[in-house]
């Protein structure tokens, strides 16, 4: 392979952390002449910010963990000249260079480059709402955002602890503030202005997440955006939309970000519809010379070819890679993301892939779901746990749109599974042919995925109907409705209106129920009802199995 970066002597890149620094290492181990200048606003370099709850948590023990190379480190290893404490103030694109502002002694000057490389990352948004700039309302986005929230808590004792925002941060800051204050009895109250967390996911997935923050006594406030934060007594209180006011010693406010792209707007660089800076598949802004990457960028959703902001490590770290090859001339693309994602909330992980169904209806992309509850491993082997997945297809192509899974156990292994179906374009009918690794300690002889695809198969078949739990209510009125759980199952709770016949009892007590109605049918998981739907659809029922059963209907309800 020939790799040479011709007339280019000199890049010179903004952002020294996930995408710059990816850059910067993958470029200088493909040419050993290249100069590479890499300017960081802040003092710290290729640090881990997906680390930085943890340590505020104190499950990552020593902060020194956290910073994966020095600006020393980096200059020994791949000779870079790396300098922090140093902001790019503009770009002249004409006379390709660089304004550069050292923060230290406020010194201006110019850097030249042949290539310049933005990977300045996203801003934490700040709506304008009253009182967000209160000393004891803080973000956390970096090094020095964690040392202040740090150096805050440790300062006080803090009894009431608000974070604003149920995204992947939020959450992760919830579990690790509960780990911090393990020993005292600090009062946790999370805001969330959208229905429910964790926005990728979709609401019968999640309900699961809430359980466990309600479990874990998390004071949970849905629906309810903050509208004002003012002091109150030696603290904060914040107030909602809907009247209701919370009292706080410290607040958290991360309700997601935006792209970082004054640099480009201010150097006439074209920007796309959800504000990110627009890229070609090599990565390259409208000028030839300058490319961009990480969290600044819009890149191409794979399901649905939309473009979009999807700020995440994996995306910004594998267009780092990109970046260097294009530079050094080897022809590699970035084809897109597909937004996979995870975290967990105290016992529980929760993760997804590819498009949810909220994101296909509004964009009136067709989609079929099903729900499962399977083991994490099997169920006789001691340990294993229920986890719920959620499967989206195309009814047409039978190609997989998405799938989200929340459970205790072995949730990542499935998502990782489908996401790389989904990058690859099997279908459903692929998901039942895997094969994947088994013992009962580690999964069943049909994994969670095969499951899920043999359940799309026999809805696409006409095997069975299926009823989503969120439709059940416009169909009850016509339906009549059938458990079919054993009795100590419908002693802890059952859907009203349901008449209950035990699955091995239904054989002997078909003449029990009405055939001029049609009947939906539901046990725990959607496992049993759907043998009891193929025993009806053969004697003449007309059924459907409600897809997710009991348990995504309680926690839909
Ligand atoms: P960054 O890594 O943010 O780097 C941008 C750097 O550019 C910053 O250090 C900034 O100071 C610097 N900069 C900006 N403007 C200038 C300028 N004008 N001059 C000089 N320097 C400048 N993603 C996951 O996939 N999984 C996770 O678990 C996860 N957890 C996270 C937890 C936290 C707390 C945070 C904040 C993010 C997390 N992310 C996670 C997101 C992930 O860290 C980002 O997607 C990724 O770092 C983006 O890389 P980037 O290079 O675009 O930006």
């Amino acid at each position: 392979m020939n790799i040479s970066t011709g007339s280019i002597k000199k890049v010179v890149i903004v952002g020294g952390v996930a995408g710059g620094a990816n850059v910067a290492a993958r470029l200088r181990r493909l040419n050993e002449n290249v100069e590479i200048v890499m300017f960081e606003r802040g003092g710290y370099v290729s640090f881990a910010n997906c680390g930085l709850p943890y340590h505020i948590g104190g499950e990552i023990v020593d902060r020194h963990k956290l910073l994966v190379h020095t600006p020393e480190s980096l200059r020994k290893r791949f000779n870079i000249d790396v300098r922090i404490n140093s902001e790019v103030m503009s770009i002249n694109r004409k006379e390709k260079f660089v304004s550069v502002k050292d923060r230290k002694s406020d010194r201006e000057f110019r850097e030249a480059f042949d290539v310049l490389v933005l990977s300045p990352g996203a801003t934490p948004l700040r709506p304008a709402i009253k009182g967000i700039d209160l000393p004891g309302i803080f973000s956390l986005r970096d090094i020095h955002d964690m040392d202040a929230i740090i150096e805050n808590l440790s300062s006080m004792r803090a009894k009431n602890i608000l974070i604003v925002g149920g995204g992947f941060i939020g959450l992760e800051m919830i579990e690790q503030l509960k780990h911090r204050f393990a020993s005292s009895d600090v009062r946790l109250s999370l805001v969330e202005s959208n229905p429910h967390v964790l926005a990728p996911l979709d609401f019968e997935m999640v309900a699961r997440v809430e359980e466990e923050l309600l479990k874990n006594g998390v004071n949970l406030l849905l629906n309810d955006p903050v509208t004002s934060f003012e002091t109150s007594g030696s603290g904060l209180a914040a107030f909602t939309k809907s009247g209701k006011k919370i009292e706080a010693d410290f607040i958290l406010f991360n309700i997601g970000v935006r792209p970082e792209t004054s640099l480009a707007v201010d150097a006439g660089l074209e920007i796309g519809a959800r504000g990110g800076i627009k890229v070609d598949s090599q990565l390259r802004t409208g000028d030839p010379s300058i490319f961009a990457l990480g969290d600044c960028i819009e890149t191409k959703h794979l399901v649905t070819g939309e473009s979009g902001v999807i700020p995440l490590a994996g995306p910004a770290n594998r267009q780092g890679r990109i970046v260097a090859d294009v530079i050094c001339g080897i022809d590699s693309h970035y084809k897109g993301s597909l937004g996979t994602a995870i975290l967990r909330v105290f016992g529980l992980t929760a993760a997804v892939t590819g498009a949810n169904e909220k994101t296909l209806n509004r964009l009136g992309i067709e989609s079929q779901s099903v729900f499962l509850h399977p083991s994490s491993h099997a169920s006789y082997y001691p340990g294993a746990s229920s986890m719920s997945i959620k499967l989206i297809y195309s009814p047409k192509t039978r190609k997989i749109f998405g799938a989200q899974a929340v459970g205790a156990d072995g949730v990542d292994k499935r998502v990782d599974v489908i996401a790389t179906a989904i990058y690859t374009g099997l279908t459903i009918d692929d998901l039942t042919d895997l094969e994947l690794c088994y013992a009962p300690p580690f999964s069943s002889a049909k994994d969670p995925v095969n499951l899920a695809g043999m359940i799309a198969q026999n809805v696409e078949e006409n095997l069975v109907q299926i009823l989503h739990p969120k439709d059940l209510a416009a169909e009850t009125a016509s339906s009549l409705l059938l458990d079919v759980r054993d009795q100590e199952e419908r002693e802890n709770g059952f859907i009203p209106g349901s008449k209950h016949i035990p699955l091995n009892e239904l054989r002997g007590r078909l003449s029990e129920i009405p055939k001029d109605k049609p009947l939906v049918v539901y046990c725990q998981s959607g496992q049993r009802s759907y043998n009891a739907c193929r025993i009806l659809m053969q004697n003449g029922f007309r059924c459907k199995n409600l897809t997710g059963a009991y348990k995504t209907w309680r926690a839909l309800s």
